[in-house]
Formats: C-alpha cells, sequence, structure tokens
C-alpha cells in the first residue's frame, strides 16, 4: 500500500504546482492512511483518496477597494469548497498578505478531518484574502471586507457553505461581512456565517473556542497519563485569538504561560502572562505585542527572539503554519517539554513532528486539538437554525465534551491499529473513516 499512497502523492504534486503546504497537508494524511486501506480496500476502488484531494469547487476572484487616500487598491479573494460528504462547506476566511490558493487549500483540506472529528455534521472549506489589514484603518478594513462579500455571497448558504474567522478576521470583520450579506440578499439569515458577536445572532464562548478547546484536549492527554495540567510551565506562541485564549485557560487551571509572541517577537513574564493586559493590548488598542514589556517592568521583549528556546514543560503553537522546526524540536525536549499541541493549523513541520516523537514527547495535531473552534461554529449554526442562544456556560460545557470526545476518539482509534499513543494516525484515520463512507454511500459524487 505504501508505493500506491507514494504514487497518489507525486500525483497531487503534479497537478497542484507551487502549493508547498497543501502537498504537505495531504502528505501527512496519506502518511497514516496505508493501514484503513488495506482494512477497507473498497476506498482502492471507490477512488476515495483520490477524490479527497480535489476539491469539489475553487473560487477565486477580484477585491476591488477604495483606500482612506481615495486610491484604487486590488486583491484576490478565495473560496474553496472542499468536500461535502459529511455537511455544509464549513471553514473560516484568512486576511493575511501570505495568502493564495495553496494556502486556502492546505487549510480546506486539514479542514475537512478536522470538522469529520467533531462529529457535527459539517464539510470542509476555507477562504480568505492576501489583504494584509495591518495599518489599516476601520474604513479600510470595512469596505474591504464588504467588496469581498459581494462576491462571496453568490455562493454561501446556511445549508451550502458557511465561512467563520481565521488569522485577521475576528468578530469586527465577520460583522462587516455579516451586513454585506443582508444588504444584497435581503435576507437577516443568521446561519449563513459564524463567529459573529452576540448581538447579531453569534453565541457565547465562540470567542474563546479554539484556545479553551485546545487546552481541554491537553487536559485529557495529560490525564491519560495520570498527569494534570496544574503547575505546568508553558509557552504559547502567537498572541492573537487563539493564542490569548488558551493562555487564559492554561492559567485558570493552575498552569504559568511564561512566553507568548507575535510575528515581530517575543515576550518573556517569568510570573506568568497577564491575560488582561494581553487582552488590552491586543484585543482593544489592536497594538503589538512589544507594548505588553512597555506596560510592565518584570516583562521582557526580545525583538528576534525564538519562543521554543525558553524551557517548557507544554508547548502550544499558537501563531501560523511551519512555525515550529526540527531544531526548536529537539530543544524543547533537551529542555524538557512533555507535550505539544498544535492550535494552530500545522505548525510544526512534519520532521519537527517525527524529532517530537523520537523524544518521546506527547503531540497533538491541531486538526484534533484546535477543533474546538469549528465546533463551537457548528454550535451557532444549530442556535441560528433554533433561533434560541445557548448560555456561556452550556456552550463550553459542550465544547469539553466535544473535546473529551475527539481526544477518546483519537486514542481508541490509534489503538485499532496498533499505534497506541499517536495522536497524528488516530486522528487521521478517524477523520478519514468516517468522511469515506459518506462519501461512500453517496456516489460517484
Ligand atoms: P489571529 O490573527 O488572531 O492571530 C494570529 C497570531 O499569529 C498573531 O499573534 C500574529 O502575529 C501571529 N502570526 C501570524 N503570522 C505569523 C508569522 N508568519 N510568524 C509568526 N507569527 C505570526 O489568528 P488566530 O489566533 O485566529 O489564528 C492562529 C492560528 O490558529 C492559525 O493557524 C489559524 O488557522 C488557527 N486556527 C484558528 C481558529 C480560530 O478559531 N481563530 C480555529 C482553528 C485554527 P502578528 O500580529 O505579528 O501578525
Amino acid at each position: 500500500m505504501g508505493a500506491w499512497v507514494e504514487d497518489i502523492h507525486e500525483e497531487v504534486v503534479d497537478r497542484n504546482p507551487h502549493e508547498p503546504e497543501f502537498h504537505q497537508a495531504v502528505g501527512e494524511v496519506l502518511a497514516c492512511i496505508g493501514p484503513v486501506l488495506e482494512r477497507y480496500p473498497e476506498l482502492v476502488r471507490y477512488k476515495v483518496v483520490q477524490r479527497l484531494c480535489e476539491p469539489d469547487r475553487q473560487i477565486m476572484f477580484r477585491v476591488p477597494w477604495q483606500d482612506d487616500q481615495g486610491e484604487f487598491q486590488i486583491n484576490r479573494g478565495f473560496r474553496v469548497e472542499f468536500n461535502n460528504a459529511l455537511g455544509p462547506y464549513k471553514g473560516g476566511l484568512r486576511f493575511h498578505p501570505s495568502v493564495y490558493l495553496g494556502i486556502v487549500k492546505f487549510l480546506g483540506f486539514e479542514q475537512i478531518f478536522k470538522n469529520s472529528l467533531t462529529d457535527l455534521g459539517i464539510g470542509g472549506g476555507k477562504g480568505g484574502s492576501d489583504f494584509d489589514s495591518k495599518g489599516k484603518s476601520e474604513g479600510e478594513i470595512m469596505r474591504f471586507c464588504q467588496s469581498y462579500m459581494t462576491e462571496l455571497y453568490l455562493h454561501l448558504g446556511e445549508r451550502t457553505d458557511v465561512p467563520a474567522g481565521d488569522i485577521s478576521v475576528g468578530p469586527r470583520e465577520i460583522g462587516y461581512l455579516f451586513g454585506q450579506y443582508k444588504r444584497i440578499t435581503n435576507r437577516y439569515e443568521t446561519g449563513v456565517i459564524t463567529g459573529k458577536d452576540a448581538a447579531i445572532g453569534g453565541t457565547l464562548g465562540r470567542v474563546e473556542a479554539t484556545g479553551y478547546g485546545c487546552v481541554y484536549f491537553i487536559e485529557e492527554m495529560l490525564g491519560a497519563r495520570g498527569q494534570v495540567v496544574e503547575g505546568k510551565t508553558c509557552t504559547v506562541s502567537g498572541s492573537g485569538n487563539v493564542a490569548i485564549y488558551a493562555i487564559e485557560k492554561l492559567q485558570e487551571l493552575g498552569a504559568k504561560v511564561v512566553a507568548c509572541s507575535d510575528s515581530r517577537g517575543v515576550i518573556h513574564d517569568e510570573q506568568g502572562i497577564d491575560v488582561q493586559l494581553l487582552k488590552q493590548i491586543k484585543e482593544e488598542k489592536r497594538a503589538r505585542i512589544s507594548e505588553y514589556a512597555a506596560a510592565l517592568d518584570r516583562a521582557q521583549y526580545t525583538g528576534s527572539g525564538n519562543i521554543w528556546e525558553t524551557p517548557c514543560d507544554l508547548a502550544l503553537p499558537c501563531a501560523t503554519q511551519n512555525e515550529l522546526h526540527e531544531t526548536d524540536a529537539n530543544k524543547l525536549a533537551e529542555n524538557g517539554c512533555i507535550a505539544v499541541a498544535e492550535g494552530a493549523n500545522m505548525p510544526t513541520t512534519p520532521e519537527a513532528v517525527q524529532a517530537l516523537g523520537r523524544a518521546g514527547v506527547i503531540f497533538a495535531p491541531g486538526k484534533a486539538a484546535n477543533a474546538g473552534g469549528v465546533a463551537v461554529s457548528a454550535l451557532e449554526m444549530r442556535q441560528n437554525a433554533g433561533r434560541e442562544p445557548w448560555s456561556f456556560g452550556a456552550v463550553d460545557k459542550a465544547l469539553r465534551a466535544t473535546m473529551k470526545d475527539i481526544h477518546r476518539v483519537c486514542h481508541t482509534t490509534a489503538g485499532e491499529y496498533g499505534l497506541a499513543d499517536d495522536y497524528v494516525y488516530g486522528a487521521n484515520i478517524a477523520g478519514f473513516l468516517k468522511v469515506s463512507r459518506a462519501m461512500v454511500s453517496q456516489g460517484l459524487v
């Protein structure tokens, strides 16, 4: 089966040139599913794997908008509707200058398996734009979002495709996108996008969900080994939505987060990151993390620092793809790190994942560990459909139960295939099995 899987990977690389992140995401799944295909050879005959690697639909469009100086600006918009075997396409929108088709396809592909693991009836998709929100005014961001939605709305629907946020797309951008959707269609259709503010049909707990969910997954992972989060020293890369709420939950459970970062530098705070100050700087002022050290004497900011050199028990990469390399993995292990859990999507390079495995560091892949965000988005869809908002407590309880369940499924699935304790295998196999069964049952579509 090894050679057959390698041939498919080669075919994917040939058919999708210059998209290394997409090749990497596909490679990771293909490396795990050989034993499944041996057990269920009909999946080979039905060409499930080849069908999964080809998106249902890829939409690329021009996003014209006007800046504050009256200049015309043109960006590129994307939406990749990857696979809807389990439900409507679901996945966030990323606005970042690094966004191109290959990034959107890697994220959309990952999303298929992540959404499958949530067991909440959602397919996989992802979108975004190469728009750089840094330094843009409120008005520029609003005009960009309105222009982006003027094309995107053609493809959305609560039973068709339901986007949400991702890097640089939070409740503010989702609000502008929803407002434009409503204006164009004359429909107050809340179920068409998630991550909304509670005032316009958003769910309580969505902002916290990915970070909290990642920590709930870590709790389960440590619990299975007789350990607890309390008392652990942690490092969390990034200082955006996922990072902030992972830090908040870790510290609520008695851990201490001694470092976090942004794309320019690293903050060290040996007494533990002050989350309220971090929220003020990042959420209210939308400023750079260097301001944290400016506001707090005990903290240090290093412009060129590498967060993974900071000794810790638990490391959570929560910024972006391929941010934790093999040398970082070796350093973490050398410094006594016992577990790495991905809050971001594919932040750990394949070589780093292998290095962690060799060193006996427990590793939780993003498609399992960060599934809490999309799971709560699915709960937002449910609340919108029933026109019945849930309390924060009810959402948090459901999130915790979902993460517990995802951990159990990954753990037992890996065990069933003789790969106990390997969450990468567990997540990929369990996610793949559910979606492939759904595909087979729907015939050749
Ligand atoms: P945010 O935009 O809120 O924050 C992103 C953070 O990552 C910022 O601190 C940013 O720093 C940093 N960052 C971005 N690019 C780089 C880079 N190239 N190098 C170093 N740091 C970088 O995004 P989110 O927190 O929402 O998303 C973070 C990750 O989590 C992404 O991989 C996303 O796909 C994933 N994710 C997010 C979910 C969600 O619900 N939001 C759900 C599941 C996964 P700076 O400000 O300097 O750019």
